[in-house]
């Protein structure tokens, strides 16, 4: 009989590569066609209802009930005649997927039968949200969360259903997404970064922040994923023997997309053309069956949506596809993991670049302000950014030898760097190094073009005229890395201007009082930059002794939210309350515990009854097999028969192994799982059951090797990785 994986290859070979979408038109045709933009909106309302929305979407402005029953009754309107049958409050709660439920327009009164959609299901909507994390933050008697319109992102439709955007509290207000805490932390920046800029221009009134989420991902064939037990129920490969051969020959970065591939990528592209989303790129990536998409960069909350939409769509255009889209980190040991690059900058309502540096003095004067606070800032909460990226999944990534390490970094470019180091080795700045510094500050723009260096070892890199954050994992809701970023950076920019004031009102003139604060940052700070190799031993070392804290365990390295300066951060700036904070840090601990014991149950289940009875079966074969020898040669068959019995041996070896391992694995988490408090219990969890579930994997792979290929029940990694 045909193994399971046997069976699974069969069908991989036949699944055709053809596009789906009957989409010919030039993409500017149907671009945004599915998103009710402001501009569609004035057509379907009247002036007053626009501009009621107009003034939600720009300043947040709140609409009363006559408004919002017109606006509901324009957006149906719209959404009828895209064929729309339902609406959906789409919201984005604490696990990082998306939530909705759907509910149908249609209605029966009296006999007839109508559309309806009111202002209240517009603005609210109450999901019967009981099982959503909360950490706490609602007892079981008020269960109730409920989900409100953002109109600051744009409404749309998707499969037939008209998509709101919502952000998700409790029926006490506290935030049980990531939305929230995002719109308050770019509030926060906003105005921090405006003060600032104001020393400069008093035009600016505000300052967006712009992000450009770079994603990867692996493909695999939906036969041999779903012959996966481990892929299927945790997205990753628990076991399974390297490939002879994967990324070494570095033939797959940037080579040619295979039909296959490319015909699922335009497919998915023109979904996500119609929703707006102004995809730019797309690449193989450095492992195989990688690879990478990128959208122009946009306004960050906007950008956050459509990447968490582009998500969903891929995995539903992957399936016509006969493909599945693999957004864990690290979904197969030894070749690279994946990451969602995030590049970030802020922009000023005047339309400047505040991380560009200008052509003038004084504009190079405010790039080295912003860029020392957000440097600074990094300094400063180093370990929490790097905590607000580790999870489970990412924890398999990060700290590898093809991540970013698990310390943070600062990489600006030898030019940069060094400007900054002459800035720090001045002495105060008396008249002549005045000099000194504007000679520097002038001197910029001519030397700034050449600075196109890059450091792919790096987590957070400048790259002209924005940073990228690389630690961020690929499966992420970017938003928790990103209200993190806003917060410590909005905080670093309040200080700025407060020590710029101080020296002011001291008497000092303005240009030298901001050239002392940028001087005061770039001091301060200077132990978290660094242009070498951040793969390397020495960094390791290095960055110990600078005092940078790297995390080494997760659970351990969410203690970060119980220290002083990061529920000082969030309080201060009104991002998140106090109790928000412990929320999150339960959510956290929960999650990853979860997750992890999914992981350990797997591994368990796929070594007991797949793996072994594999072995045996296999050494059944051997034993007829020295039967027969024995059979046929007597005694001679001792030595005729050497290697089955090392083999026999060998396998019997593994097998015990694998049955002990399982066995203590098991009591590990019985123990675990005992302890009461969800910290400690995740701290457990990381120490005792991951190490029992390398080993076993290492029992498990090694049998792999063994075995007769033809019984191996799994799909192999080459299989899984060059289809
Ligand atoms: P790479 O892989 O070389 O880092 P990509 O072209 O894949 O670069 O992605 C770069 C991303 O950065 C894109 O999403 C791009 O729109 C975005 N980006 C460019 N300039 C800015 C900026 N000023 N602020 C934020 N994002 C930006
Ligand atoms: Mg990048």
């Amino acid at each position: 009989m045909a193994t399971f994986r046997q069976r699974a290859l069969n069908e991989a070979a036949t699944h055709p590569a053809e596009r789906f979408s009957v989409e010919d038109r030039p993409v500017s045709k149907y671009f945004g066609q599915n998103v009710l933009t402001l501009d569609k909106m004035r057509a379907y309302m009247s002036k007053q209802a626009y501009e009621a929305v107009l003034a939600a979407v720009r300043f947040g402005a709140k609409l009363d009930r006559s408004v919002s029953n017109e606006i509901a009754t324009g957006m149906k309107a719209w959404a009828m005649e895209m064929g729309a049958t339902h609406y959906t409050h789409l919201f984005q709660p604490l696990t990082d997927s998306t939530a909705e439920k759907h509910e149908a327009f249609i209605m029966v009164k009296d006999g007839q039968a109508f559309e309806r959609f009111s202002g209240s299901a517009l603005v609210q909507q109450e999901p019967d949200a009981s099982s959503f994390p909360n950490g706490g933050l609602r007892n079981t008697f008020e269960a109730r969360g409920y989900s409100a319109w953002d109109p600051s992102s744009p409404v749309f439709i998707m499969d037939g259903t008209l998509c709101i955007p919502s952000v998700f509290v409790s029926y006490t207000g506290e935030a049980l997404d990531t939305k929230v805490p995002n719109l308050k932390s770019i509030q926060a920046l906003s105005d921090a970064a405006t003060s600032v800029a104001n020393l400069f221009d008093d035009n600016v009134t505000s300052v967006g922040v712009n992000l450009g989420i770079e994603q990867e991902y692996f493909l695999v064939d939906e036969s041999l994923y779903n012959a996966r037990p481990d892929l299927v129920l945790c997205n990753r490969t628990v076991i399974g023997h390297t490939s002879a051969k994967d990324q070494q020959l570095e033939d797959h970065y940037f080579g040619a997309i295979p039909s296959k591939v490319s015909a699922f990528m335009k497919d998915f592209e023109t979904e996500a053309y119609k929703l707006g989303i102004l995809l730019q790129t797309r690449h193989n990536e450095v492992a195989p069956n990688q690879f990478e998409c990128a959208p122009l960069f946009c306004e960050a909350t906007n950008a956050i949506d459509q990447n968490m939409m582009l998500m969903i769509i891929m995995q539903k255009i992957a399936e016509k596809h006969h493909l599945k889209v693999i957004f864990h980190e690290k979904p197969f040991d030894g070749v690279n993991g994946s990451g969602k690059h995030c590049n970030w900058s802020m922009m000023t309502n005047t339309g400047v670049n505040l991380l560009s540096p200008g052509k003038t003095p004084t504009k190079n004067l405010q790039f080295l302000s912003f860029f020392s606070a957000v440097v600074n800032a990094v300094y400063k909460h180093h370990y929490l950014l790097m905590a607000g990226v580790s999870n489970l999944s990412n924890s398999y990534r990060l700290g590898g030898n093809e991540a970013p390490p698990a310390v943070m970094s600062v990489f600006a470019g030898s030019t940069l760097s060094n400007i900054f180091e002459a800035i720090g080795n001045m002495q105060a700045l008396k008249e002549e190094n005045n000099l000194e510094s504007i000679k520097i500050v002038n001197s910029l723009p001519e030397i700034f073009p050449d600075n196109t260096d890059r450091n792919r070892t790096s987590p957070f890199a400048f790259t002209g005229n924005r940073f990228e954050f690389r630690a961020v994992g690929s499966s992420i809701n970017v938003a928790s890395a990103i209200y993190i970023l806003n917060s410590v950076v909005a905080e670093s920019l309040n200080r700025f201007r407060a020590e710029v004031d101080a020296l002011v009102a001291a008497g000092e003139d303005k240009s030298q009082a901001i050239m002392s604060v940028i001087r005061k940052f770039t001091v301060e700070s200077k132990d978290i930059m660094f242009e070498g190799n951040g793969y390397s031993k020495e960094w390791e070392a290095e960055s110990e002794r600078r005092g940078l804290r790297a995390v080494k365990n997760v659970p351990e390295s969410y203690e970060v939210y119980h220290e002083k300066q990061t529920v000082d951060l969030f309080v201060n700036l009104g991002v998140l309350t106090a109790d928000e904070v412990e929320a999150r840090f339960e959510i956290l601990n929960e999650t990853y515990v979860k997750k992890l014991q999914i992981e350990a149950r797997v591994i368990g289940d796929i070594c007991l009854n797949h793996v072994i009875p594999a072995a045996v079966k296999y050494q059944n074969i051997l034993i007829e097999n020295v039967k027969g020898f024995k059979e046929i040669f007597g005694d001679e068959y001792k030595s005729l028969c050497a290697s089955e019995f090392a083999a026999l041996k060998k396998i019997s070896t593994y097998i015990n192994n694998i049955s002990k391992d399982v066995e203590e694995l098991v009591e590990a988490r019985k123990r675990a799982n005992k302890i009461e408090d969800i910290a400690l219990r995740a701290k457990i969890y990381s120490k005792e059951v991951k190490d029992y579930m390398d080993k076993v994997r290492y029992s498990a792979d090694h049998l792999e090797m063994i075995i007769d290929d033809e019984m191996w029940p799994l799909p192999k990694y080459r299989e899984l990785l060059f289809f």
